[in-house]
């Protein structure tokens, strides 16, 4: 490994994680890069969007100009750090870890930190690059709201690529999970429990009616359906009469998405004919499945990156949802690229030097590929 470039990989990493970004507070970590592209002679451009629930977009688009292709950088800024965590990374010289009291912020620092050190790079080497578009995206992680606000068309890249994605290094996504989330409203009857419970209707015998009818979990299409979220009832002498029930379901197609979801209405009004209960569907926001090819010429090329390398490849339909739902959605090829690191969103989150230093090193590649 080049020591200069390990130096600045974890000097940039260290300084990105004890930055606090939480989903919609990206301001200051924005305003570190911004400084740092900038001073390396990119433009810099902070999105701000007119549509409606688009506040404050926030995306930071940092462009540097070469020859040959326009190639887009995502990775977002964003982490699910709570309001006032603070992250006290440590290193023992190969690996990053938190101090244990949260997480340590490599979804997607990591990913910010390698396209940084790649900017100050590349900065200084003139011939044979490509022209450069970076962009940071804000609150991915509160439902990819960033990427759904940034105007891909304007900046009119020949390809996509973005940095983020939990799997191992050499990993490639073509195609990911949508998202439809979704509340159930069940109004049953209250009745005093002890002395008339004949004359209520149980909110939570309808939720269960309702529950062993759907099939939670993984089906063999990848596709998923979960509640994770039930409340009801006050008091232990009357029957329930209200419960609220919060869920999701992924897939790989809109029409599954579709499916599935005309599914749970005609259960519900199946079971509210049964029990005599009121049974109310909100149904949330869409995030569109990301559905590239496998045979495409940006996995080919982000393939050649990868075993040029000696890092093993691997291409996958990822079992989550990224900003690449969004970012594809101007029918621009696009994929993610993988950035390793272990027990994303959790306190024990981690990731290696060298997985940062191979990502650069796919990355550095792209940014030169067929142009030496
Ligand atoms: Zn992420």
């Amino acid at each position: 490994m080049n020591k200069t470039i390990i130096k600045m990989l974890s000097g940039i990493f260290l300084k990105l994680v004890k930055i606090p970004s939480p989903s919609g507070k990206e301001k200051r970590v924005a305003e570190f890069i911004s400084a740092f592209l900038h001073q390396r002679g990119f433009d810099i451009l902070v999105d701000q969007s007119g549509k409606k629930n688009a506040s404050n977009t926030g995306n930071v688009i940092a462009t540097l100009s070469g020859k040959g292709e326009k190639l887009l950088f995502a990775a977002h800024m964003d982490t699910v750090q709570l309001e006032d965590e603070i992250v006290k990374p440590t290193f023992d010289g190969v690996t990053f870890k938190s101090d244990g009291s949260s997480i340590l912020g490599a979804d997607n620092k990591a990913s910010v930190a390698v396209l940084l050190t790649i900017a100050a790079v590349v900065s200084l080497e003139k011939k044979g690059r490509h022209d450069l578009r970076f962009v940071f995206t804000t609150r991915e992680e509160s439902g990819l709201m960033g990427s759904e606000f940034l105007d891909i068309k304007k900046l009119n890249p020949s390809m996509i690529f973005n940095v983020d994605g939990s799997s191992s290094i050499g990993t490639i996504d073509y195609s990911s999970l949508g998202h439809l989330s979704f509340l159930i409203e069940i109004e049953g009857k209250a009745a005093h429990a002890a002395i008339e419970p004949e004359s209520g209707i149980h909110a939570l015998t309808v939720a269960t009616k309702l529950y062993t009818s759907l099939k939670m979990g993984k089906n063999k299409d990848g596709s998923t359906f979960n509640i994770g979220y039930i409340r009801g009832g006050e008091n232990t002498n009357v029957i329930m009469p209200n419960l609220v029930m919060k869920g999701e379901i992924r897939a790989y197609t809109e029409s599954t998405l579709k499916k599935m979801w005309s599914g749970v209405e005609n259960l519900s009004s199946q079971v509210e004919k049964e029990t005599g209960s009121k049974i109310k569907l909100k149904k949330g926001k869409l995030i569109p499945p990301f559905t590239g090819s496998k045979k495409s010429k940006i996995v080919a090329l982000t393939k050649k990156s990868i075993v040029s390398n000696n890092i093993k490849f691997n291409l996958q339909a990822a079992p989550y949802t990224s900003d690449s739902s969004y970012l594809a959605q101007a029918a621009i090829p696009t994929i993610t690229i993988c950035k390793g690191g272990k027990h994303a969103h959790t306190n024990k989150e981690s990731i290696t030097l060298k997985e940062m230093y191979s990502l650069f090193k796919i990355i550095h590649h792209l940014c030169y590929h067929n142009n030496q």
